[in-house]
């Protein structure tokens, strides 16, 4: 595959990621009544195993995003890296725990699919129309920038275009900032994400990167899965580097940010609030436990922080 063809791919993941999340919402792992704005249901039910690691993801990554907005008591701005057709920022606006400005950014291609779907879905329109004050908002095929939403379409493996684009609307770098990538640095080689977390960690004073990936992919259950996964002409660039947890923490420590944490998605899913948990479980009977339990332990969340102005963001844990 070229270049072009390997970008095309990666698109492609959008779609899925948004379609298992819309499957998962359908059969009532949480509640999300705007993911089915974005992408259609999907033609196959999901096995339950799938359906409860994205619960798992969906919750574990919300509830950081959630600690580091109470610490900062919102006085702060989200950047979602390869957001893709990502719905925090309604959800978070529903319970009244949107940041100064929420960002996105992803391929300008996947951004011109998300902005045609805002221009012609009112339940999407309008929460961006309600948390806008000042002058008439901008939007084109390749960018919106409101009050308190903005997205823009730019390649990650770039940090001066990307920097550049977001100064553009109006990002603050004096403001705590939280950069989410959730199944997202896994498509760029090792160098190119490690340059974005470089970039992010000497351009915020006061930071934190929230990271979702794949990871202990070195043993043979992760051969099976790198291999079904390149099967769908996935890009998966990053994954021979962070094949342990502790590769993971020292990536984010050595490219300028303290506190490094990395936890695997089953110590994720025994974390998450066991009433919960337990309503999930009794949603669809899942065979085989085992495998659900390996297959979790090939994902983890990765967090760190910088923080020069004492917030407590080195506090944040599960
Ligand atoms: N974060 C979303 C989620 O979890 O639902 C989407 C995840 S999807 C697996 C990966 C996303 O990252 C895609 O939307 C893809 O277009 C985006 N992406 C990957 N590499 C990128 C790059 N170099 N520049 C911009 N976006 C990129």
């Amino acid at each position: 595959t070229g270049p072009d063809e390997a970008d095309e791919a990666v698109r492609g993941t959008c779609e899925d990621a948004s379609v298992c999340k819309r499957f998962a919402v359908s059969v009532g792992y949480w509640k999300d009544p705007y993911i089915q704005h974005f992408v259609r249901q999907a033609k196959e039910r999901k096995a339950p195993e799938i359906n409860r690691g994205y619960y798992a993801r969906v919750h574990g990554v919300s509830y950081l995003i959630k600690a580091f907005l109470q610490k900062t008591q919102c006085n702060s701005q989200i950047v979602n890296l390869g957001a893709g057709m990502d719905t925090l920022f309604w959800r978070l606006k529903d319970e009244n725990l949107l940041p100064r400005k929420y960002f996105e950014v992803d391929f300008p291609m996947i951004v011109a699919r998300k902005i045609h779907n805002i221009k012609s879905k009112p339940p999407l329109s309008k929460p961006i129309m309600e948390s806008h004050s000042g002058d008439s908002l901008l939007i084109d095929s390749h960018s919106l920038d409101s009050s308190r939403y903005s997205i823009v379409g730019a390649d990650l493996r770039s940090s001066s275009d990307l920097e550049e684009k977001l100064r553009k609307h109006s990002l603050d770098i004096h403001l705590p900032t939280l950069l989410v990538a959730e199944c997202v640095l896994v498509y760029m080689t090792p160098q190119q994400s490690a340059s974005l977390l470089k970039w992010a960690a000497s351009t915020f004073p006061v930071a934190m990167v929230i990271n979702y990936e794949q990871v202990n992919m070195r043993d043979r259950f992760g051969q099976i899965m790198i291999e079904n996964l390149q099967r769908r002409h996935c890009n998966l660039a990053g994954v021979e580097l962070c094949s342990s947890l502790d590769s993971q923490r020292e990536r984010l420590l050595g490219s300028g940010w303290d506190n490094a944490h990395a936890v695997d998605m089953m110590k994720v899913y025994s974390f998450l609030p066991q009433a919960d948990v337990k309503r999930i479980e009794a949603l669809e009977f899942l065979d085989e436990k085992e495998l659900f339990e390996q297959l979790m332990q090939h994902y983890c969340i990765c967090w760190a922080s910088k923080d020069s102005s004492d917030l407590g963001l080195a506090n944040i844990d599960f």
